[in-house]
């Protein structure tokens, strides 16, 4: 039996980044596999069933398979940079909340099935796609659209996914893996600061707000940047960049509403060359879906505008579209019942929860981060709120594996 903190410190320096502060745990990575092994080994030491799905998904029986089957857990995988806690967090959580269960005799009363699971590629920072398992099991991505992704080297995720050991002719929907899940409570650090200045430790998620990421690709007419007249140039850079620099002020013309580029790529990326690409990278999040559609029509228009301007081309493609899902009534009112001081908390980041939130009862709990901050080093949960955490976690495993009668 092992507390979540002393989990959390055996993974502490798996996937470090080597050039600064936190984490580089790319999704299919043999650092994900790395995580993966070591959480199939704490499982197997706790003698849990584990296997992997067709779509990578690892899943450790706490009892014996069955239907209506209780599932938390989590991901393993990180942003590039990332922190410490997001995903890792709900996976330990995961293996700490089942030793409590069992140290306590409660997990002999279980009225229902209860499994642990970690989905891989949450982050979408390899292939562009976030929550890529639970976009594969529940079909709210095509299989032969996944397979045909590829990553910054070039390599296609058939290929990737081939070497991590599975079998692209089987990735895919797996309904009937899915009908096994009666309900999914994934816990996760929460990556704002609703719980900063309240007396709670653990928050109930309400929804997912609406997100969607999408690429503009710049195209121009690569040349010498010594002898290249600048009224004879189409330097996609120039456009791009005009882009970036307008979407502060054009989401702020949008209550709420955030857009982000995070990522760019010049090619072919020397100092004496002006560059025949530039692509980038938009994300941008909002409640009512109808407004990321706005904000994303007016940066559209402007990169149109500015591509003009300049005599460059430009492309928009869609990478992915999640529109705002509201957790299953039903799973977390008896949450609310369970946690009843526990604030309810909209969130702006995707989760796995939230994809499977239309397919299966799903329902997360939000630990307090103290600085706010997450896809970033400085990303923090305190170890009384991670112990928190983990007792909340209990309470609502309890409640859905109908357990009664235990002290917590
Ligand atoms: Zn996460």
């Amino acid at each position: 039996m092992s507390d979540v903190v002393s989990l959390l410190a055996q993974i502490e320096d798996t996937g470090r980044d080597t050039r600064g502060p936190g984490y580089q745990r790319a999704g299919f990575s043999n650092t994900e596999r790395e995580l993966r092994d070591w959480f199939l080994a704490e499982a197997a030491r706790r003698g849990l069933d584990t296997e992997i799905d067709d779509n990578g998904i690892t899943w450790a029986w706490a009892t014996a398979p069955g239907d209506d089957a209780v599932v938390t857990g989590s991901h393993l995988d990180s942003v590039p940079g990332g922190g410490a806690f997001d995903g890792p967090l709900g996976v330990a959580s995961a293996l700490a909340a089942f030793d409590e269960l069992k140290a306590s005799g409660a997990l002999e009363r279980a009225q229902r099935p209860l499994a642990l699971a970690v989905f891989p590629e949450e982050e979408g920072s390899r292939f562009g796609v976030a929550c890529l398992g639970s976009r594969l099991i529940t079909g709210a991505i095509e299989a032969d659209r996944a397979l045909g992704l590829t990553d910054a080297n070039g390599d296609t995720f058939a290929d990737v996914a081939r070497g991590y050991g599975l079998d692209p002719n089987r990735i895919g929907t797996d309904e009937a893996r899915l009908e096994k899940v009666g309900s999914f409570i994934e816990l996760h650090v929460e990556q704002g600061i609703g719980l900063i200045n309240t007396d709670q430790a653990v928050a109930i998620g309400s929804s997912i707000i609406g997100h969607g990421r999408w690429h503009f690709a710049f195209s121009g007419q690569g040349n010498h940047a010594g002898t290249t007249p600048m009224s004879h140039r189409a330097d996609p850079v120039v456009a791009g960049s005009r882009v970036i620099g307008d979407i502060p002020v054009l989401a702020a013309g949008h209550d709420q509403a955030v857009a982000t580029v995070g990522r760019t790529l010049i090619h072919p990326g020397g100092t004496n060359v002006i560059a025949s690409g530039m692509s980038f990278w938009l994300d941008i999040r909002h409640a009512d879906d109808a407004v990321v559609k706005q904000v994303l029509e007016s940066i559209s228009k402007r990169a149109q505008d500015h591509a003009g301007d300049t005599g460059v081309q430009v492309s928009i493609s869609q990478e992915s579209y999640s529109p705002t899902t509201y957790f299953t009534k039903e799973l977390n009112d008896r949450l609310i019942s369970l946690l009843p001081n526990a604030p309810l908390l909209p969130s702006g980041a995707g989760h796995d929860a939230g994809i499977l939130a239309p397919h299966v009862p799903s329902a997360m709990l939000y630990v307090r981060n103290p600085t706010g901050v997450s896809h970033a080093p400085e990303e923090a949960c305190e170890v009384d709120d991670q112990r928190a955490g983990v007792s909340a976690l209990v309470k609502v495993l309890e409640g859905e594996l109908g357990i009664v009668g235990v002290a917590s």
